[in-house]
């Protein structure tokens, strides 16, 4: 049986926290934003007020409705007041050791009820679960960039997530307007497993000299359809995130099928990340 949240801990006010934060509160929901540092979550709280001025000026949202939400979200540092909480989605940076000391002290902070989510892009569930006393009550829920447009969310039950979490995950999920779709737990859960794949095959045509860049990500605009070549796409989420992820997929799957592109390697290493430095597969000015 699903239980009803009326409050919910964000934890990392960055890119992804701030937009799940943002959709939770123009949603109704009491949300609480927090970060290590007050200039994160002064810029988490930027980011969220500038997009909820863009959604009034093109007239997606009421005026009303934006200051309604304002008064919902309350950014704090530390995580004293998860105690209040019957949801907590963690959004911190991906790196399973920050993530794991995060949920135990969750774990330790939160009545028995809260359920304990994380927005991981590839670390396994059940892993990070298994630092909290808990693992019947959490579970992943993989928000896409950027939330407040993207319908999806995807939501990765880990070995022990119980169906009650699962249910009361999936109507916060809609609650938010998303559209929740159930997976397992496995690497790259679904969305990556088959995103990256291409992602990475797209870096070996240009490796290989198929194709240039702009020339491969014509094709699969113009030919598949995509709103965005593959390339440019990789640009975006950043050359590095990606080549972590096919590493998780080679390593957890243990296929080397999912072996990263060398050339994804050496632009890496590189320090030609994508947009966020500059260069990728294209040069950003
Ligand atoms: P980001 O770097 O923009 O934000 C991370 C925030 O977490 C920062 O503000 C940082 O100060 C804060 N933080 C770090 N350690 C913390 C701690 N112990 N307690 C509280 N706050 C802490 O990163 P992001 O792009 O928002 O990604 C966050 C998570 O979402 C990652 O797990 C990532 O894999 C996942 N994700 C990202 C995307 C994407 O496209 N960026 C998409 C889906 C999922």
């Amino acid at each position: 049986m699903e239980t009803r949240v009326n409050r919910l801990m964000v934890v990392g006010a960055g890119q992804m926290g701030a937009g799940i934060a943002q959709v939770a509160a123009v949603a109704g929901l009491e949300v609480i934003l927090t970060d290590v540092a007050q200039a994160f979550l002064e810029r988490g709280t930027a980011a969220i007020e500038a997009s909820l001025a863009r959604a009034v000026e093109k007239g997606r949202l009421t005026q009303e409705a934006k200051t309604a939400a304002g008064r919902l979200l309350r950014p704090t540092l530390g995580l004293g007041e998860a105690a209040g909480c019957d949801v907590v989605i963690e959004a911190v940076v991906e790196q399973a050791s920050v993530k794991r000391e995060l949920f135990t002290q969750l774990d330790a902070s939160c009545p028995a009820h809260t359920i304990l989510a994380s927005n991981t892009s590839s670390l396994p569930i059940t892993e990070l679960a298994a630092a909290t006393k808990r693992p019947d009550r959490f579970i992943g829920m993989h928000f896409m960039n950027p939330v407040p447009v993207m319908q999806l969310v995807e939501i990765i039950r880990g070995l022990e997530t119980s169906d009650a979490t699962y249910q009361t995950t999936a109507a916060l999920a809609e609650r938010l307007g998303k559209t929740p779709v159930e997976v397992n737990d496995y690497p790259g859960f679904v969305s990556n497993r088959v995103l990256m794949p291409m992602l990475n095959e797209a870096a070996f045509c240009v490796m290989e000299g198929v194709a240039a860049p702009e020339a491969v990500d014509s094709v699969m605009k113009l030919g598949m359809n995509h709103p965005m070549g593959p390339l440019a796409l990789a640009d975006l989420i950043g050359l590095d995130t990606c080549l972590a992820i096919m590493e998780v997929l080679q390593q957890g799957l243990g296929d080397d099928k999912y072996r990263p592109c060398p050339l994804l390697k050496k632009m890496v290493a590189a320090g030609r990340l994508g947009r966020k430095s500059g260069r990728g597969f294209y040069t950003y000015t």
